[in-house]
């Protein structure tokens, strides 16, 4: 883990916010290779689960919804965690969490359990009152709710068919920590499903467990790290009749990475109590009126960034020399190409106008299609590692033939082959080797 976020701070993947301010508790900015890398999972995601499905459409909902919504959705009431606080200097912890030890003061006594909303609240307008209360959405699936009879009217979607938003979620965690595991602000990438509650929820449940596993081997989180640990009904949220939690084994334990859950028509209902409006589907072909169902598969993205940078994470040790001993501790960052935030980087072999010439020629060429870094200092050795360090697929190096046969080499940073590829089939190279 310390390797990791070690990297991550060091090639601006991501840093600790407000830093200059001594920071902000476990609040962490994403850097200009974090932004690449975060951009492209949720690229991927949506590539996967909207663009190339038929049956799901798209929702970017605003962040503050009527007070009503977290009243209906239950939020206000259960959206708890049980707090305990060490009875000398009143840290406070998640009770699942409670150390038998205070770290702060080595305290062994704390208080009852007591329910804590995570809720984060705010005041909309100049007056603090409340009746000006609002709150930053905990998850962003409520709005699929929400807005469901909009969807459907103004889309041609029909049931079983499912709605995607990705986007920010708040919530108040007593205890956040571990890097970017638990935050309180994160981003979520989350699915609300509708079925016909007569079409069997089981076989729908069984197609996006399936699918969750085929996003794991796509985004390139190691699968034997995974386990599907299926939730007992004490554990289970009231409202969910099944849930899977996908749990990946971090280096601080085994512990939840994404959710599925089949939530019956528990939203639906209580936003039709709640709001008074009628929130039925009607079947435009068999005219059949019922509330549909849900399913619920939901993604962490900050959670997938960890557990993707933890699984390509590799070292191998470089011997050189007579006695073959071990000289350097080389870094890769094995990231799948579609998600990897730079594509390609270009390294001329020397300053001179002859290589860095052709070297801008082929930048202005490529930045069209890929995100790409040029770099001409250091030896190309050292140049390679740095690009291995940060997950880039492909290296171009710019030579003194260059001039002459109009090609460059081409390094894979996988396979270590090296091509050697015209200038001109460079773009059909990438099109067919990068596939994104
Ligand atoms: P946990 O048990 O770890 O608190 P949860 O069961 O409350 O998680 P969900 O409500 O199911 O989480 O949220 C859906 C997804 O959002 C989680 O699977 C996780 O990837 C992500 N997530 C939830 N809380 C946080 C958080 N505080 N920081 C970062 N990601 C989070």
């Amino acid at each position: 883990m310390d390797k990791v976020i070690s990297l991550s701070k060091r090639r601006g993947f991501i840093f600790p916010g407000s830093e200059i301010y001594g920071g902000l508790a476990n609040s962490w900015d994403y850097g200009p290779l974090g932004v690449e890398l975060k951009n492209n999972i949720k690229k991927l995601w949506w590539k996967m689960f909207v663009q190339e499905r038929f049956d799901m459409v798209g929702l970017d909902a605003a962040l503050l919804m009527n007070p009503k919504v977290w009243e209906a959705s239950t939020h206000l009431t259960t959206f708890n965690d049980p707090l305990v606080e060490c009875k000398k200097c009143h840290t406070r912890y998640r009770e699942d969490q409670k150390p038998d030890e205070c770290p702060v003061c080595g305290g062994t006594v704390f208080t009852e359990a007591k329910q804590f909303n995570l809720m984060l609240k705010t005041f909309l307008g100049p007056a603090e009152e409340k009746a000006n209360i609002a709150y930053l959405r905990p998850e962003t699936a409520q709005a699929m709710f929400v807005d469901f009879k909009q969807i459907v009217e103004s889309s041609s979607m029909r049931v079983p068919f499912g709605v995607a938003q990705i986007g920010k979620a708040f919530r108040n965690e007593i205890t956040p920590g571990n890097f970017i595991f638990r935050l309180r602000e994160f981003e979520q990438m989350e699915i609300e499903y509708f079925i016909n509650p007569s079409d069997g929820w089981e076989k729908h449940f069984d197609i996006w467990l399936d699918q969750m596993r085929i996003w794991l081997d796509r985004v390139g989180i190691d699968r034997k790290k995974i386990h599907e640990v299926e939730i007992s009904e004490e554990d289970r949220a009231f409202y969910s009749k099944r849930t899977i939690d996908i749990e990946f084994d971090y280096p601080f334990g085994q512990k939840e990475l994404y959710g599925l859950a089949y939530r019956t028509d528990f939203d639906l209902s209580n936003h039709e109590k709640m709001s008074g409006k009628n929130m039925k589907y009607r079947d435009p072909i068999t005219n059949e009126e019922y509330l549909p169902h849900v399913i619920e598969p939901t993604w962490g993205v900050d959670r997938t960034v960890l557990a993707v940078l933890l699984s390509c994470y590799t070292e191998t040790e470089a011997r050189s020399g007579k006695d073959d001993a071990v000289h350097e501790t080389e870094v890769t960052l094995r990231l799948p190409k579609e998600i990897a935030p730079i594509k390609i980087a270009i390294l001329p072999l020397s300053k001179k106008e002859e290589l860095t010439g052709p070297a801008i020629e082929i930048r202005s060429m490529l930045s069209k299609h890929w995100m790409l870094e040029y770099h001409t200092s250091g030896s190309i050795g050292k140049r390679y590692r740095r690009q291995d360090e940060i997950g880039t697929p492909y290296c171009i190096t710019v030579d003194f033939e260059t001039a002459n046969d109009k090609s460059v080499t081409v390094r894979d940073r996988d396979t270590m082959k090296q091509d050697r590829v015209k200038i001109s089939e460079l773009v059909n190279y990438f099109k067919e080797n990068l596939n994104c």
